[in-house]
Formats: structure tokens, sequence, C-alpha cells
């Protein structure tokens, strides 16, 4: 038996106080547990979700916590689960009675009878998660820990309270979560663990694609994303969930010729591309930037492995991967996609910088650039300290010019310096096919360099062109 614990000092928060007060109210024992707890004691700054265990009803004591409270905050019953949820300035409280939980084959849902703290601690997926803090008065902050959820801390180890087979069967997407925890926290899931989650692989197809997602996105929001990717792989659920980068793992072989390892390198771009940035879609798109090359791989006697147009076929494989993940086809979708469309055009120009070159990068990238580059850079993964200096240094130097163009011809956010009504007028013409080739041959002459971004030029440019086109100045008609 382990030493018995106080953690008085987690229950800080006023709110606890008043949820000891209302359980003697209703006389029932009620108790903190889960995610709070196990983030307290690692340190991982005080949670704003706090789960409490009521053993009687859930529901009753919420509506108690709600009375004695300054405001009688509003208490959302959610029925069909049993539990309720109240706000209290900023964190979330969420109440439900203890249960027992038995599983059928097809559901992860359980059928549910009420029960005691034990059953209650048996039903949670982790020895991490089942740590409870007694909020009564007489042990107010003592912890109970029937499966070693302390020591399992210390030691940073995923383990299931019960029989891993029974408790990863039951409900597959604790399998999600052993990965992402593992992925969170930097613990190592515990061998019969990991057996289980394999043998049980196929179960995950019971679970909903938003559950599967929800758990993805935390995985990728890690500190070192590769971890759950590694994870996911490893155990088989990978298959399942994203077979393209599946397809991308191993490495060819011919005339001894070899390609890199798609996958791990697709990893390590995501880990990098996570020392830089927190943006989720952004990582996405690092974690896909190349699964086209799967599809377009080809050997070719005179160069060797070719993956011609894999930006292409990656961005249209993109909205499938979303569309099958049941992701939002929305503004997000279109910004992964068109990372992966972009995602060689700065390594390409970056052999040679020319003006032209980056005034284009930068107007086909729009509001994009900077995310662009981010990922570029994530991109370089070679492990020859001296090309790696100079893709770097390449980049530096794109990074530079990049700004010298923009100061000059402002194509960001491109605004042609002509405009259409511009053109009419001066031609007098209506809505017509010239107008489509001088405003083009405008923003051609001002990327390639051959004009400023500027009106006065850009409206002499526009003159010669309508001329050429065989259309008369209207100031000049009456002179002839
Ligand atoms: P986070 O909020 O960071 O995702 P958490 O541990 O608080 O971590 P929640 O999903 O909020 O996770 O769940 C709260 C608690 O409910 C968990 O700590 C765990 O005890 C229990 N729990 C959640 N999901 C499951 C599950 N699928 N199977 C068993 N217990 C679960
Ligand atoms: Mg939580």
């Amino acid at each position: 038996m382990s030493e018995p614990k106080n953690y008085k000092e987690a229950l800080q928060h006023p709110i606890f106080k008043t949820i000891t007060k209302a359980s003697k109210n209703l006389q029932l024992e009620s108790y903190v547990i889960g995610g709070f707890v196990r983030d307290y004691i690692l340190q991982r700054g005080t949670a704003k979700d706090i789960d409490i265990v009521a053993v009687g009803s859930g529901i009753e004591l919420a509506k108690e916590v709600s009375k004695l409270l300054p405001n009688t905050p509003k208490v959302q019953i959610f029925k069909t689960y049993g539990t309720a949820m109240l706000k209290a300035g900023d964190i979330e409280v969420e109440f439900v009675g203890a249960r027992k939980e038995s599983y059928t084959r097809d559901s992860r849902n359980p059928i549910v009878e009420n029960g005691t703290l034990e059953d209650d601690q048996n039903r949670r997926d982790f020895t991490i998660n089942a740590l409870a803090i007694q909020l009564s008065h007489k042990n107010f902050g003592a912890v109970l820990d029937p499966f070693g959820g302390l020591e399992d801390l210390k030691t940073k180890i995923i383990r299931t309270p019960l029989d891993p087979s029974i408790t990863y069967s039951d409900d597959p997407l604790r399998m999600m979560r052993a990965i992402r925890f593992a992925t969170q926290l930097n613990f190592k899931i515990e061998p019969a663990s990991l057996y289980a989650i394999k043998s049980h692989k196929e179960r995950i197809e019971i679970i909903t694609k938003e559950r599967i997602v929800d758990e993805l996105h935390k995985i990728l929001l890690s500190d070192k994303p590769s971890v759950g990717f590694k994870l996911l792989e490893e155990t088989g659920l990978l298959h399942y969930i994203m077979p393209e980068l599946i397809a991308l793992k191993g490495i060819d072989e011919v005339e001894g010729q070899r390609h890199k390892d798609n996958f791990y390198h697709t990893l390590e771009v995501v880990d990098n591309i996570s020392e830089n940035t927190n943006d989720l879609w952004l990582r996405w798109a690092a974690l896909l930037h190349d699964i086209g090359k799967a599809p377009t791989k080809r050997f070719n006697k005179k160069v060797g492995w070719t993956f011609h147009g894999h930006e292409f076929v990656g961005s249209k494989m993109v909205f499938k991967l979303f569309k099958r993940l049941k992701m939002p086809l929305n503004e997000k979708m279109k910004f992964v996609q068109k990372m992966v469309l972009m995602s060689s055009r700065p390594i390409v120009i970056a052999s040679e910088v020319t003006d032209s070159a980056v005034r284009r990068l930068v107007f086909d990238a729009g509001d994009y650039i900077e995310e662009l580059m981010t990922l570029c850079e994530a991109d370089i993964t070679t492990k020859n300290p001296k090309r790696f200096k100079k893709y770097h240094n390449n980049f530096k130097i794109v990074r530079q010019k990049m700004v010298e163009v923009e100061e000059r011809d402002h194509v960001r956010n491109f605004q042609p310096p002509v405009t259409g009504e511009e053109i009419m007028e001066t031609f007098n013409i209506r809505p017509s096919r010239e107008i489509g080739i001088i405003k083009e041959a405008i923003k051609e002459a001002i990327l390639e360099g051959i004009i400023p971004n500027e009106h006065d030029v850009a409206y002499q440019f526009m003159l010669k062109k309508g001329k050429e086109l065989g259309l008369v100045i209207e100031s000049q008609k009456n002179l002839e």
C-alpha cells in the first residue's frame, strides 16, 4: 500500500469548498476525478475543466452547488448521460453520479447503473485518469488511488485499471486516447496495453470520425506529434485512419538508386514545424504535404526517382481525406490544399533567387506566404550539416528578397494599378475579352519586373497594349 497522500493544495479554488458544502447538505460523498487531478500532479497548469463524481445524483449535486453560488449559475442537464454542467467564472464543472458500466459488442456507449466510487474508478480509461480527491469535510484532500495512478504518473506510464484487452475492446476510442496522452504527456504505453491495441485495432471502425479527428488534432497540437503518429503506425491504427500516410512508407531501390522514406521524412517535418507554429492547420499541411508522392512515384533510368506533379495530386487528395474524415470542407481545408500545392515552390526558386520568381511566389501565396515559408523551412530534413546550412541560407535570401520586392511592388495582395473601368473609359469599349487581355498583360509585366506596380507607368503600358489590339483611344478619336 502506498502511504496516504493529501492534496488539499490542489483544492484552492473556492468552488471546491462550495461543492463540499453542497455534498454535506445532500448527505452524499463527492470527489474531483480525472484530468484535473492528473494535470495538477503533473503541474501542467490548472485545468479549466473539473470533473466531479457524486455517490448519488450528480444532477442534484449540481443544482445544490448552483444554489450556494452567489449568482446561482444555470445548470445544464444532459439527461441521457445523467450528467450536469455549470460554469463558475472561468471554469466548467461537470457532475456525474458514480456509475458502473457494461458494454455491448457493437457500441462504445455502455449500459449504465448506479455504483460506488470504486465502480466509477473502474470504468475510467487509465490509471492516471482514475485518481480521485475526496471533497467531504472529514477527508478533504485525500487521494484515492486504487490502481497505482500516482506511481504511473511518476514513471510516466499509460496503463488501464482493468484488463487492457477488455478496456480497449469495450470502447475503442481509448486506443486513440492512449496514444494521444502518450504524445501529449510524453509517457510510454505499457506493453500489455500496446499489445491489446494491436489486437483490437479494427474495432476503431465503430468510432465516429469526429471523435477520431478530435484525438488527431490533439496529437498534432502536441510538442512532438511524431510520437503519436509512430504509435498509430506501430499499432496498425493508421492503416484505418490515414492509409495515405502508410503509402509513403518504405524505400525503393532500383539500379542502386534509392529515395528517402517519405513517411518518416513527413513526421520529421511535422516535428520541425511544431517548433515554429501552433497553427493546427499549418501542422496539418506539414503532415499532408507529401501525400501525393505515393501515387506519382516513378523510376526513370536517366534521372532516378521522380514524383512529378505530386503537389497537385496531393492537394486533390487533401479534399478526399478531409471528406472521408468528415472534417469541414471550408477555408481551413482550402488553406491546407494551397500549402500542399505550393509546397515545392520556394525550394525551386531558392537555388537561383531572381526578383521575378520571388514576385510570382508572393503573388501566388498571397496572405499565406509566411506560412508557406515556415513549411518549406521545416521541410529541410537533410542530415548533411553543410547542405542543411546552405538550404537555410537560401531561404534567408528568399525572405530578404521577399521584403525588398514587396516594398517596391506590393504584389502580396495584388490590386491591379489600372482598373477595368479605366480601360473601358479610355477606349470607350464595353466589357469584352480585350479588357481581360490588357489586365493580364499588365499583371505579367509587373511580375516580370518590366514595369513597376504604379498607376502612371501601367497606364502608359495599357495604351500601348490597347493599340496592339487595334483599340483607339477615346480622346484621340475626334482627331482622326
Ligand atoms: P483532456 O480534458 O485533456 O482531454 P481528460 O482526462 O480530462 O483530458 P476528458 O475527455 O475530459 O479527458 O475526460 C475526463 C475523464 O473522464 C478522464 O480523465 C477519464 O477519467 C474519463 N474518461 C474520458 N473518456 C473516457 C473513456 N473513453 N473511457 C473511460 N474513461 C474516460
Ligand atoms: Mg477534461
